[in-house]
C-alpha cells in the first residue's frame, strides 16, 4: 500500500502506541480523583501541556485539552460570539477554511452574526490590505487558517495577526494541518487562540488542544465538571493525550528532518507532473506551502474516477478534502483561487509524510500518467 493522504490522517507512532497503552490498562483512573493515582495522572496531563506549549513558545497554562480540532475551532468561534456580542456582531474569516470553521459561521451567521470571508488570491493568500478593509468598529473576531488543507498554503499570519493586534481585535488561526510540521512560535507572532488536532501528526483521532493566550476571555463551550481549571468539562481522555504528547514530542524534535524529506519528495513529484503530463496545473503556492503537500489539477479528468484507478494499485490519495469527500461538488477552496469547475474537479491532492519513499513517489507519477492518458483517451 502507498499511503499519500497524510492531511486526511496521519498513521499512529509506534512509540504513541506503547506510551499510550498502559494508561488504558494499569493507570485507569480518573485525573481528577483525590487519591495518589488520581493525583499522578493529573501531575502526568500537567507535564504533557508543558510539552504541548513548548512546540509554539507557549506557557502550559494556556494549553487547554479539546477532542480535537473541529471542537476548538467551534470554541473559539462561539466564544466570541457570547462573550463579546456586547461590542459588536461582525466576525472576518476567509473564504478557504476548513468546514468546522465554515460550518460554525454559518451558524452563527443563523444567529444574527455579520460574517465576512475574505477573498484569496490564486495561490490561496489572504491580502493584509484585504483584510485590514474588512475590519469595522463592530469587528470582534478575525480567524484565517495557519496552512489549508487541501492546497497547503501557508499564510502570512504574522502580518495578519499583527494588524488584528492593531485594532485591538481577537485573532485565531486553525493550525491543525500546520502544528509539528512547520515552526509556530505565539511568542513573537500575535495569536490570541490557536487550534490543533493529534492525529495530523502521528497522533491518536479524537483528541487535539486549544491555545488561548493568557487574559483572554474565555468561556466554556461544555458545562460540567471543573476539568481544565473550570474552562473545558468533561473527564480527560488521558489515554489519548499521553499519545499526542508523545507524538508531539517525536514531530517537533524530527520536524526540520521530515519537512526537508517530504518537500523534496514532494518537488520530485511536482516536478513530474507538470513536466511529464500535458495540461497539468499546480493549486496553491510554488513556495509557500506545507512540506508534504501537492495539490494539481488534470485538464478533462474527473479526479474522483483517477482516485478509484490509483485505488486499485493500492495506491491512496484524494480530491478535495477527506470531510467532503461524499460531497461531488467542486471544492470551495478550488473555487476561491480561480478555478474553473472543470478544473476543480480534476484536482489530485498528494499529501506525502516522512515514511514516503522515492520509489513509492516513483511509483505513483508512473501509474498517474498512465491513468490519466487511459482516461484521456477514453474522452
Ligand atoms: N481544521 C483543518 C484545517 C483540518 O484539516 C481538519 C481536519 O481535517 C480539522 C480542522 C478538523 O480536525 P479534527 O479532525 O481533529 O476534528
Amino acid at each position: 500500500m502507498i499511503y499519500l493522504d497524510h492531511a486526511a490522517t496521519t498513521a499512529v507512532y509506534p512509540e504513541v502506541i506503547r506510551e499510550m497503552t498502559p494508561y488504558l490498562h494499569d493507570y485507569y483512573y480518573n485525573p481528577s480523583s483525590s487519591y495518589k493515582e488520581g493525583r499522578l495522572l493529573h501531575k502526568k496531563l500537567d507535564q504533557i501541556r508543558t510539552v504541548l506549549a513548548g512546540g509554539i513558545h507557549a506557557k502550559p497554562q494556556e494549553i487547554i485539552f479539546t477532542s480535537g480540532g473541529t471542537e476548538s475551532d467551534n470554541w473559539v468561534l462561539v466564544n466570541a460570539a457570547r462573550s463579546l456580542c456586547g461590542k459588536g456582531r461582525h466576525i472576518i474569516t476567509s473564504a478557504i477554511e476548513h468546514h468546522a470553521i465554515l460550518h460554525t459561521c454559518h451558524f452563527l451567521e443563523n444567529c444574527g452574526f455579520d460574517l465576512t470571508y475574505l477573498p484569496v488570491n490564486r495561490e490561496g493568500f489572504v491580502a493584509p490590505a484585504v483584510l485590514e478593509k474588512a475590519i469595522r468598529p463592530d469587528t470582534i473576531l478575525i480567524s484565517v487558517m495557519y496552512a489549508n488543507n487541501e492546497i497547503g498554503t501557508l499564510q502570512p499570519i504574522r502580518e495578519l495577526g499583527q494588524i488584528a493586534q492593531k485594532n485591538s481585535i481577537l485573532f485565531h488561526t486553525d493550525a491543525v494541518q500546520a502544528y509539528a510540521h512547520v515552526p509556530i512560535d505565539v511568542s513573537s507572532t500575535p495569536i490570541d487562540f490557536l487550534s490543533v488536532s493529534a492525529h495530523k501528526f502521528g497522533g491518536p483521532k479524537g483528541v487535539g488542544f486549544l491555545y488561548a493566550k493568557e487574559g483572554t476571555p474565555l468561556s466554556p463551550l461544555l458545562y460540567g465538571g471543573a476539568q481544565e481549571q473550570g474552562r473545558r468539562a468533561g473527564t480527560e481522555n488521558v489515554a489519548g493525550i499521553v499519545g499526542m504528547g508523545c507524538a508531539a514530542q517525536l514531530s517537533l524534535e524530527h520536524m526540520t528532518e521530515y519537512a526537508g524529506q517530504e518537500s523534496s519528495l514532494r518537488d520530485h513529484l511536482m516536478h513530474r507532473i507538470l513536466s511529464e503530463i500535458p495540461m497539468t496545473r499546480l493549486n496553491g503556492s510554488s513556495q509557500k506551502r506545507l512540506p508534504g503537500n501537492l495539490n494539481v489539477s488534470f485538464y478533462g479528468i474527473d479526479s474522483a474516477t483517477l482516485i478509484a484507478m490509483l485505488e486499485t494499485k493500492d495506491i491512496y490519495v484524494s480530491g478535495g478534502s477527506a470531510c467532503s469527500s461524499a460531497d461531488q461538488a467542486p471544492s470551495h477552496v478550488l473555487h476561491s483561487i480561480g478555478l474553473s469547475d472543470e478544473m476543480a474537479l480534476g484536482a489530485l491532492r498528494i499529501t506525502i509524510g516522512h515514511e514516503n519513499t522515492m520509489e513509492e513517489i516513483n511509483e505513483t507519477f508512473e501509474n498517474i500518467r498512465s491513468f490519466v492518458q487511459k482516461l484521456r483517451q477514453i474522452s
